[in-house]
């Protein structure tokens, strides 16, 4: 039997699953993950709290995970509490659930194009009307255009991504007031990467008091090199939490993860210590590719968005060649690579040499 025997929606015919290539080469940097391993210390005290659970494991979980919300605001700050916070199984699994709340069948949600691949999926699954929106030729929005198209399409939900995912750029603060200034529905910044913006760059969380429709949603996949551990959340204002309660599964974050990613967030200073170093590489490789004449978009992210003209896919394979994974998102002529610790930027940096 194959997949187009089974009664399958027809709106997932013909689709492929969301994923980018898990190949063993020497060095990954496809995925945006930290690279940077947990240190013992975090490890010790993750197992001991996760220890700590197993005798409870006959037991459902907390199913409102009060505690972890309750230090997840404490990280966030911004006088946020653990009514304003909702944690899950990684920021997709928030993001869905906005969709299943929010949107759905009949109605719309818009991006602005090219931002993260998940956004029109989530909207596929939930039978959301999806509107790609558009970008300047640089990947550049400005707030005049970004409210004219929510203006022109009226979305329930729309998405904005800071830093953007694949290009790396924070979004521009004037383009946040504008949306929510003309926004029928809810706004949700996507702000997986804000750990690594450069200084000066503004966290939508600091507009989220005045604003019940903004929903800022975050990971610790990134920063907190806690991607296997799985675990997203968002910020709003207390409402939206309720909303998202309607549409989760009941006991959908294990205690487990609920324990692990406590023990995480109590070491988190060791954790984040990675991050000063990835955004060094980071700058390393922009002003790298820029010193060899390469167009790249500007980073706040733990990636870079590259410029290689021509077939991106032929650039792809020739790194990989090189024992290099990076990402093809699509883009034509275009690649990103994640930034990890400087013996991978090195072996970039000497597999892109090696191309010319
Ligand atoms: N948002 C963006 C922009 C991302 O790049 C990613 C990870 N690729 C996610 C959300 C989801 O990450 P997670 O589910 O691991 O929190």
């Amino acid at each position: 039997m194959t997949l187009d025997d089974l009664p399958l929606r027809d709106d997932l015919r013909g689709r492929s699953p969301y994923g980018a290539p898990q190949l063993d080469v020497p060095v990954r940097l496809n995925t945006n993950e930290n690279s940077y391993p947990v240190p013992e210390p975090v490890v010790e005290a993750i197992a001991k709290a996760v220890a700590a659970e197993l005798r409870d494991l006959n037991r459902y979980p907390d199913r409102d995970a009060v505690a972890l919300r309750g230090d997840l605001a404490d990280y966030l700050g911004h006088g946020l509490t653990t009514a304003n916070v909702w944690a899950a199984n990684g920021s997709n699994e928030i993001q869905q659930q906005l969709f299943q709340a929010f949107a759905g069948p009949g109605r719309t949600a818009l991006g602005f194009t090219p931002a993260y691949s998940m956004h029109p999926l989530l909207a596929l699954g939930t039978g959301t009307t999806w509107v790609d929106g558009r970008r300047g030729d640089s990947f550049d929005l400005t707030a005049a255009d970004a409210a004219a198209q929510v203006e022109r399409y009226r979305p329930d939900l729309v998405l904005l991504c800071s830093p953007n995912n694949p290009t790396g750029t924070a979004l521009d603060p004037a383009v946040l007031t504008a949306v929510l200034d003309v926004a029928p529905g809810m706004v949700v910044v996507d702000e997986a990467y804000a750990e690594f913006a450069r200084p000066g760059t503004p966290s939508a969380l600091t507009v989220l008091p005045g604003h019940p429709r903004l929903v800022v949603t975050r990971t610790m996949s990134k920063a907190f090199g806690f991607a296997g551990g799985r675990l997203g959340y968002l910020a709003a204002d207390p409402a939206v939490v309720d909303a998202v309660q309607l549409v989760r599964l009941p006991y959908h974050l294990s205690s487990l993860t609920q324990a692990a990613a406590r023990a995480a967030l109590a070491h988190r200073a060791a954790l984040l210590a990675t991050v000063e170093a990835i955004k060094a590489q980071r700058d390393r490789i922009v002003a790298a590719l820029r010193g060899r004449g390469i167009r790249v978009a500007d980073s706040d992210a733990n990636f870079v968005l590259f410029e290689v003209g021509g077939d991106q896919k032929a650039a792809w394979r020739a790194l990989l060649d090189r024992g290099v994974l990076i990402r093809d998102v699509g883009l034509p002529g275009w690649l990103r690579v994640t930034a990890g610790t400087p013996e991978e930027t090195d072996a970039f940096l000497t597999a892109i040499e090696g191309m010319s």
